[in-house]
């Protein structure tokens, strides 16, 4: 996704985007870092060209949603990956889309101190005081930490909860041993581990009446959008026949029922680690402040949490049952993180500008 952003200063707090999307084709995410990289500057190059801004240097800021050690501003190694970006803008800032997300929100509201993704995966990043980051110089002011919570657990902390199907999952993943915290939560995973479940159940013929088809059998083939169809309301149960059937089953209504109930059970499961992280880190924000009432903003974004009928309302109510000494406010942000970069780049820039003046 290509924006331009406008952040205009007058005191209006106004944000003006155009945007565009452009697909990366699947051979592209399992290619090489050049190539990905290459095309995302093309990307930028034909969305320039289209605005008619090809000459112009305009800053540039990138949310660049994956593990890094952040050196600078504008300077950030991805943990696996050794590529760097050229491209016919000049790199101010390198975001992380939580940071973005925070961002975005803390333009409107702010108090808002803590950017929550729950989509493909899921992290947060969060406001800490300088005095407590060892790896920065200084104890004045605050500093956003990006806490890449998916990696929670590849120490064996959570080994302890975690499930058959959670280390089946993690066994046929690209990253075995990594994100694992990730792997309980977020949608790349939340639909095959009900997939899993409705295998293993049909296989000890509890679901069925016994009977498998290749399609249950294929990893994938259970989306975590049908999740969410199959929690919805009223045509949930509706839903849960029609997606059954169209993996070659004949399910009983009672298997509808079942499958609803496994469903949710995943997904609450989902909702509730995501509360009881979000506590933690809410918890250690308020111990900082040393009040005794937080009030606090959390941004939030991904498609989990958005289109998951019940998942933000479950995950609101395992954090404020956590923290009842709290007034915790989630506000959804709208294309928050390439937003979110835009303005930690305009600031930046502006900096950066002031700086040399
Ligand atoms: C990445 C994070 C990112 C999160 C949400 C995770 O897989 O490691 O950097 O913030 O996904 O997009
Ligand atoms: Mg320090």
């Amino acid at each position: 996704r290509v924006l331009r952003v406008r952040v205009s200063d007058n005191g209006l707090q106004k944000v003006e985007m155009e945007s565009q999307i452009y697909e990366i084709h699947e051979d592209l995410m399992r290619g090489s870092g050049a190539q990905l990289f290459d095309h995302i500057a093309e990307c930028l190059a034909n969305f320039m060209e289209k605005l008619k801004i090809k000459d112009k240097k305009l800053p540039l800021g990138f949310t660049f949603s994956f593990p890094c050690h952040q050196t600078k501003l504008d300077e950030s190694i991805l943990v696996t990956w050794t590529k760097g970006f050229k491209s016919p803008a000049d790199i101010v800032a390198v975001v992380n889309d939580t940071v973005g997300t925070m961002m975005t929100c803390g333009y409107d509201d702010h108090n808002c101190e803590v950017g929550l993704i729950v989509g493909t995966g899921t992290n947060a990043c969060y406001m800490e005081e300088m005095r407590h980051i060892d790896l920065v110089e200084g104890d004045e002011g605050r500093m956003c930490i990006n806490m890449e919570w998916g990696a929670f657990g590849d120490d064996g902390a959570l080994n302890d909860i975690r499930t058959e199907f959670d280390h089946e999952i993690d066994m046929g993943s690209l990253n075995p041993g990594k994100q694992l915290f990730e792997k309980m939560i977020s949608g790349m995973y939340m639909g095959e581990l009900v997939r899993l479940i409705l295998v293993k159940m049909a296989k000890e013929g509890l679901l069925f009446r016994g009977k498998l088809t290749s399609d249950l059998r294929t990893t994938g083939h259970f989306e975590t959008r049908y999740v969410s169809a199959i929690e919805k309301e009223k045509e949930g149960l509706q839903k849960a026949h029609e997606i059954l059937t169209k993996l070659g089953l004949e399910p009983s209504h009672e298997d509808c029922l079942a499958t609803h109930r496994i469903c949710q059970i995943v997904s609450t499961r989902s909702a509730n680690l995501c509360g009881a992280t979000l506590a933690a880190v809410l918890r250690r924000i308020k111990e900082n402040k040393g009040v005794d009432r937080l009030r606090s903003t959390v941004g939030v974004d991904g498609s989990v949490y958005k289109k998951h009928p019940h998942f933000a309302r479950r995950l609101h109510k395992t954090v404020r049952k956590l923290l009842p000494d709290c007034e915790i406010r989630f506000v959804r942000s709208e294309d928050g993180s390439g937003k979110g970069a835009a303005m930690v780049t305009a600031v930046a820039y502006r900096l950066a500008a002031q700086h040399k003046a």
